[in-house]
């Protein structure tokens, strides 16, 4: 079985779905949902971006790529950042102290602007670099692009999270975006 792709972008609903965890067999997800990571990836490095969800691609699933900093001597997928695929991932904690950094995505193209994200969380899903489920403390920027990514899964977009106030100042950009782009482009990955 293979997922038909396609790009979506702000306002499409399916950005708004919510997924279910899927079953894991023998601690691993079916094979159509590693394939369907390893399209997600090219798509990801396809689009320059540093993280994708399910969502993004037409796919309701509790699928994503995480971008993650490089360690020293590693070599990154895109510029610093090794791209990990993530299957059911559920923030367990995270911290008090919030971080406002500047955010993109792919779903919505040209616009960037200050989200607030907790400095760490710690993750529960099934990492495809270790091929199992584990907990993991992610940091700064790793811990920002999973929350982003985990939201998606969730139908949260960035634009949830900041005020009306903030938000009032990126509405042009909005209506840009829904004028500009179709709300699906069929993907050929
Ligand atoms: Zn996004």
């Amino acid at each position: 079985m293979m997922y038909n792709l396609k790009f979506t972008y702000y306002p499409h609903p399916t950005l708004r779905e919510k997924s279910a965890p899927i079953q894991l067999k023998d601690g691993a997800p079916p094979e159509e949902i590693l394939n369907l990571l390893r399209r997600m990836k090219r798509v990801c490095l396809e689009y320059d971006g540093i993280g994708l969800a399910a969502q993004q691609v037409g796919l309701v699933l509790p699928v994503a790529v995480v971008g993650r900093k490089i360690r020293r001597g590693e070599k990154g997928d895109i510029g610093d950042y090794k791209l990990i695929g993530v299957v059911n991932p559920k923030i367990l904690a995270q911290s008090t102290e919030i971080l406002w950094r500047e955010e993109g995505c792919l779903s919505f193209p040209g616009l960037y602007f200050e989200v607030p994200r907790p400095a760490w969380i710690v993750v529960r899903a099934w990492f495809d670099d270790t091929k199992k489920v584990e907990d993991r403390r992610l940091e700064m920027m790793d811990a920002r692009v999973a929350y982003h990514e985990i939201d998606h899964l969730s139908g949260i977009l960035f634009i949830d999270r900041i005020d009306e106030v903030a938000r009032a100042k990126i509405r042009k950009e909005l209506k840009r975006i829904a004028r500009e782009h179709p709300e699906q482009v069929p993907i050929e990955i």
